[in-house]
């Protein structure tokens, strides 16, 4: 059989959309400060060093990504840009509420990033899709104020396509499908935007004269296979239409708590990382506990400054399946370690990382593993008095002990928004006279 019948009959199969929140963080901003609708806004990474989301109206004033704060900071005052320092705790909370409205509209999904998700729309005619990818991005907007764009596809390679081309066109929606089209697209894209062609094999490819994505997907297989290993061959069937990547949930996610940090230092070391990913950890059970819930899933993801051309990239996620759900900050933490090590490597500059927790049942729904019950109930008892004693003299005042001391990783924040939606005294009030 060949690509192009592979292609006719994997379409009628399969359908994925990618949606991705438009210049995530700038939008979280706005939500709860309509004076900011229409007006240039920008976010700083850690340390208020360099930008990391525009708004449409900055990336207009020619504002670039990854561009020092400092070297544009006379363009800044004169355009009145509203500038922000990352706020994550309030971008983690929009990302648990985008998610969770997804879930909500969809039997099954994967969390791709903060700001990402892939949807199964398999089985909807692509009409179908269409009207629903609208309806997705109504919804979204209108239960959380994050507009997002969503690409739709046969593969999630060609999702990922789409949502690029949705983007570049300023549509909201980008579906695409049939041959022709899709011919089309592959043609007009270079080979290094492909989703998983890193910058090593971009160089690589366009030596050999494999220049756009569809130049990639005419080149032999066996070459592919010999060249790019099994991955690079899969990435090549997925831009002829054959779905070869799942969705890596397959648990429906019903609600999701994502806790995740630009470093204040790039860390190397897998100390300071862990130490990181233990407390990212640790908040996500302080917060299923407040809201009575415990998570089935979990991901961890550490990544690279993909800014930082000169340094080596590097940029994974490992999502764990707990073997009972737990809202236990000790087991979270454990499992979340064990996930790190599995994916660190060492030899890269590690920028971020975060934990999200995912397949979210309420804690009474729990059914206890005989073999642990003695052990969750000891648990149970030691995290009441750790909320117990953090209420009332304030967060991460008692911590599981592989949080660590050191705090490398920590941020500085001066231009910070409020926690809209994350602390008490930053509510926003309303006087109604
Ligand atoms: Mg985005």
């Amino acid at each position: 059989m060949s690509s192009g019948d592979a292609r006719k009959k994997n379409a009628v199969e399969k359908l994925f959309a990618l949606v991705d929140c438009n210049n995530f963080y700038a939008s979280c901003e706005r939500v709860f400060n309509p004076a900011l609708r229409h007006k240039p806004v920008v976010v700083l990474s850690n340390n208020d060093g360099c930008v990391i989301a525009r708004s449409e109206e900055a990336k207009a004033l020619g504002i670039r990504m990854g561009v020092p704060a400092f070297e544009i900071e006379s363009l800044l005052t004169a355009h009145g840009v509203a500038v922000f320092s990352s706020n994550y705790a309030l971008y983690g909370d929009f990302s648990s509420r985008v998610m969770a409205t997804l879930a909500a509209l969809v039997p099954s999904m994967e969390i791709y990033s903060i700001d990402e998700a892939f949807l199964d729309l398999t089985g909807i005619s692509p009409e179908g899709a269409e009207a629903l990818a609208q309806r997705i991005r109504k919804t979204v907007l209108k239960h959380t104020g994050i507009p997002v764009g969503i690409g739709v596809a046969p593969t999630k390679t060609l999702a990922k396509i789409a949502n690029h081309l949705a983007k570049k066109n300023k549509m909201p929606v980008c579906l695409l499908k049939g041959e022709e089209e899709i011919t089309e697209v592959l043609q007009q894209t270079p080979v290094g935007e492909v989703w998983g062609i890193g910058r090593q094999y971009s160089a690589k490819l366009t030596a050999r004269g494999i220049i756009t994505a569809y130049d990639l997907s005419r080149a032999p297989e066996e070459w592919v296979r010999r060249e790019m290993t099994v991955t690079g061959l899969r990435t090549r069937q997925e831009l002829c239409g054959i779905s070869c990547l799942a969705l890596e949930e397959a648990v429906p996610a019903r609600q999701a708590i994502c806790t995740s940090r630009s470093f204040g230092k790039p860390q190397g070391e897998p100390g300071p990382l862990e130490e990181a990913i233990a407390t990212f950890a640790t908040m996500c059970a302080a917060k299923l506990r407040r809201g009575k819930s415990a998570a089935t899933q979990m991901m961890v993801f550490i990544h690279t400054n993909a800014f930082r051309t000169d340094q080596p990239q590097y940029a994974r996620n490992r999502v764990i399946t707990l073997a009972t759900p737990t809202n236990d900050s000790i087991l979270l933490v454990k499992a979340a370690v064990e996930a790190l090590r599995a994916i660190y490597r060492p030899g890269y500059l590690y920028k971020k990382a975060g934990v999200i927790v995912t397949g979210l049942v309420p804690e009474g729904e729990v059914q206890q593993d005989l073999f642990s019950s003695a052990e969750t109930g000891k648990h149970r008892k030691l995290m009441e008095s750790l909320d117990e004693v953090n209420r009332r003299y304030g967060r991460q005042t008692l911590q599981v002990a592989t949080q660590g001391t050191t705090r490398k990783w920590r941020l500085r924040q001066e231009k910070l928004s409020p926690g809209y939606t994350t602390r008490w005294s930053d509510l926003m009030e309303i006087r109604l006279t």
